[in-house]
């Protein structure tokens, strides 16, 4: 693969680009480098724009309005996805189960919480080391005196999008709002689990700064195949010219 051209080197990081980047270097390189669009639009997409739906539903619930039978009633609401993007019928009902498990176990655990401070905002920094502009969209964070806390919840548990989301969470939080979160979790709707990041202190900023500047500088430019994610080949609209042979296999045995 010949990647001559990088469009993220000194452009503005946006986390929502970043998290692309990460799940498919190829889907990125033949969406923003060689400007290859595609209209059709990724089951794992359209149901992280409903679980985004569900999220701000429920958090903007009063506390004591917030029950499993309400949290249903919004995730049947918000369901909205064409059963076409998915692979078969038996897919599309699979995820159905999944998300509205996970979100009924979730949040039957976050029923007592006060209403978060932001809640899907837009926040942009300045990063003098990178000499770029850090844009990141936060879902949930909740804020004390003491401390905050960054929550994210994602479709699938991909290790590479959880570490570039905690870099890019620190490295904001450290220039935006001159503090770390005690603590940044991480859930999957698909698998169900948390990850819980606790930042310490100075090492992570430098690690942070180190890591996000060599992705943005290299890794667009560099030949890599994807690792994660891997369901997302079996529906991607790149398929057939991909050349990632042994990775779509895999896929194709999930
Ligand atoms: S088939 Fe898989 S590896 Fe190939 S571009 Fe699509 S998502 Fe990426």
């Amino acid at each position: 693969m010949e990647l001559n051209n990088n469009p993220l080197a000194s452009a503005p990081i946006k986390d929502y680009e970043f998290e692309e980047l990460m799940r498919c270097p190829f889907k990125y390189y033949k969406r923003h480098v060689k400007g290859e669009k595609s209209n059709s639009l990724h089951w794992r997409q359209m149901v992280q724009y409903a679980v985004n739906h569900v999220i701000n539903d429920i958090y903007s619930l009063p506390v004591e309005a917030r029950s499993q039978a309400r949290i249903y009633e919004i995730i049947h609401t918000r369901w909205k996805i064409n059963m076409r993007l998915f692979e078969s019928k038996a897919h599309y009902n699979q995820i159905l189960a999944h998300v509205t498990t996970a979100l009924l176990d979730h949040f039957s655990a976050d029923f007592a919480k006060e209403p978060p401070l932001f809640l899907f905002e837009t926040f942009s920094t300045w990063i003098e080391e990178l000499q770029t502009e850090l844009s990141m969209i936060f879902q949930v964070v909740e804020w004390s005196e003491q401390t905050f806390v960054i929550k994210k919840i994602l479709v699938d548990e991909d290790s590479d999008v959880i570490t570039v989301f905690k870099h890019m969470a620190i490295l904001f939080s450290h220039k935006a709002f001159a503090r770390l979160p005690s603590r940044i979790e991480i859930f999957s709707v698909l698998s169900g689990k948390t990850t819980i990041i606790e930042p310490k202190g100075t090492e992570d900023i430098t690690q942070a700064i180190d890591y996000l500047w060599l992705t943005q500088q290299l890794l667009p430019t560099n030949p890599y195949r994807k690792t994660n994610s891997l369901l997302e080949c079996n529906t991607c609209p790149f398929n057939a010219e991909c050349h990632f042979t042994e990775v779509k296999q895999l896929a194709r045995a999930l």
